[in-house]
């Protein structure tokens, strides 16, 4: 019997991970068994209960495109109350590009009618039109929350559409090069109470595993109601993967 377990929920893996993001929950994983964590994952779907929903520790949702966000909202709106419930109590989130748009308060999509939100995140997303680029490419910013302070991470971003923050919602990080929520405020992603929005694929943990240790802590503190120490595991591969995409971006890290 270990000393600590987590349960990563993951939503909707086989319609909202066309990036890649799959990536980013076995990161978690593999990052807590190197500390003799358990875990568990949980494939949240339309036939997962509330009941199996509220045994979550790390709440994580990947990207995916207009079509598959139109299928997966008739029923990501019947688990409101209880992704609500989650992020209400603190558990540590990461939802990315696709994901996060649909936590917000609407998305227009690039062809279609608007997609109404869970409006958990205070955020609107709207593609712009046929006539405006994709924003694709690869990004680096500046984490901007407590616990992260300047720790620079980097991705890839793949969106039509384009994210704007209300005044309850804060950035996740600043943009040093690439796009982010917009192109234009420099913002990147959201963050409320320990649930992060981002529009960095990569996907984003392995070559940003700080952020992973992050939610990973964070479960860890909500679940046991105390601070657990995580030993540092060998990131040798993960720097070198940052500094090798933040020197393609011209930042020397
Ligand atoms: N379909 C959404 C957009 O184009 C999200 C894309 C994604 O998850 N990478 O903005």
């Amino acid at each position: 019997m270990k000393d600590y377990s987590l349960k990563i929920g993951w939503l909707y893996p086989d319609l909202m991970s066309t990036y890649g993001d799959r990536g980013n929950v076995i990161v978690l994983q593999k990052r807590c068994e190197w500390r003799d964590i358990e875990v568990k994952i949980l494939k949240i779907d339309e036939h997962t209960n509330d009941q199996d929903m509220k045994t979550i520790d790390i709440l994580f949702g990947g990207g995916a495109q207009d079509r598959e966000q139109k299928i997966v909202i008739e029923n990501l709106n019947k688990k409101k109350q209880i992704l609500h419930d989650l992020i209400e109590k603190n558990v540590p989130s990461l939802f990315v590009c696709g994901s996060p748009q649909l936590f917000g308060k609407y998305y227009e999509p690039e062809e279609g009618k608007r997609i109404e939100g869970l409006g958990i995140f205070d955020m609107i997303s709207k593609h712009p039109g046929i006539n405006h680029p994709r924003l694709i490419g690869n990004v680096i910013a500046r984490a901007q929350i407590h616990g992260l302070e300047d720790i620079t991470i980097v991705g890839f971003e793949n969106h039509g559409g384009r994210t704007y923050l209300g005044s309850n919602a804060r950035p996740f990080a600043k943009i040093i090069k690439g796009n982010g929520n917009n192109g234009e405020d420099s913002s990147e992603g959201v963050i409320y109470k320990n649930a992060i929005g981002s529009y960095f694929h990569g996907p984003l943990l392995p070559k940003n595993p700080e952020i992973a240790d992050w939610l990973i802590s964070k479960a860890l503190d909500v679940k046991y109601k105390k601070s657990v120490t995580l030993k540092d595991p060998d990131d040798t591969l993960s720097r070198t993967a940052k500094s090798t995409i933040a020197k393609r971006l011209g930042i020397k890290l």
